[in-house]
This record gives structure tokens, C-alpha cells and sequence, in this order.
């Protein structure tokens, strides 16, 4: 099962994280300040500067991240588990169990579908 923030990282290759501050169009068109609160679908949830409210924003619309460096080490989407895993100096995906703790995912030593572009760490984001 992949969570809905890192299948907004994946599918649209954004650095989308829980607590972010992003700049976002409101419903007036108006380009504002706002901070991401959560996750829905493919959609954002985020409160604009100064509000109460949480919108549902979509994740590439009108919608500009902060700059974040590429990671180092490089890492990558797993072909087979489809997570974001850390990748190996040739290029393949590193050693990493799946399903479970003991196995050895099948994706390993295999190309990336592709590259992670930034660097970032989302370990709360897993609960979003
Ligand atoms: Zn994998």
C-alpha cells in the first residue's frame, strides 16, 4: 500500500511534506503563503497564511515548492515495492527488506523506475 504523500512524491515529483511552506493560488486566484497539514489522494491539504480553514489543494496546480537539494546518496522509487529507497553507486536500488523484515525485496539490484530529485526526510509524513 503506498501512502498518499509519497504517492504524490512518486506519481508527480514534487518534495510535498507535511508541514511544508509552499506558495498556493487561492480561490480567488490569488498567489499566497500557505503550509501543507496533510494529504488526500493526490490532493494537498494545506491552511493558507492567516486562515483557520484547510483547503484541498492539487499537488502541481498553481503550486510552487521550496527549493531542496538533490540527496546524497541518491535514491530512487523501487520498481517492485514501490517505495523510495536509497540507491547503490551503480545506479540499482540497495539492499532493502520487503514485504516483511526478513525478505529480501525482489526490486533490489534492479534500475529505479526513477531518480528522487530532492532531499528531504518524511518520517512524519506517515501517519498523514
Ligand atoms: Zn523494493
Amino acid at each position: 500500500m503506498t501512502r498518499p504523500a509519497e504517492y504524490i512524491r512518486r506519481y508527480y515529483g514534487v518534495p510535498a511534506k507535511k508541514g511544508m511552506q509552499i506558495t498556493a493560488q487561492d480561490e480567488h486566484g490569488k498567489r499566497r503563503p500557505a503550509v501543507i497539514v496533510g494529504f488526500k489522494n493526490q490532493y494537498l491539504r494545506a491552511r493558507f497564511e492567516g486562515e483557520q480553514r484547510i483547503v484541498t489543494l492539487h499537488a502541481t496546480w498553481e503550486i510552487t515548492y521550496p527549493e531542496v537539494p538533490n540527496p546524497v546518496p541518491a535514491r530512487g522509487w523501487c520498481n517492485w515495492c514501490t517505495r523510495e529507497r536509497a540507491l547503490r553507486a551503480d545506479g540499482t536500488v540497495h539492499w532493502h527488506p520487503f514485504p516483511s523484515p526478513q525478505d529480501t525485496c525482489r526490486g533490489a539490484g534492479q534500475p529505479p523506475t526513477h531518480r528522487v530529485d530532492y532531499r528531504i526526510r518524511y518520517d512524519q509524513d506517515e501517519a498523514a
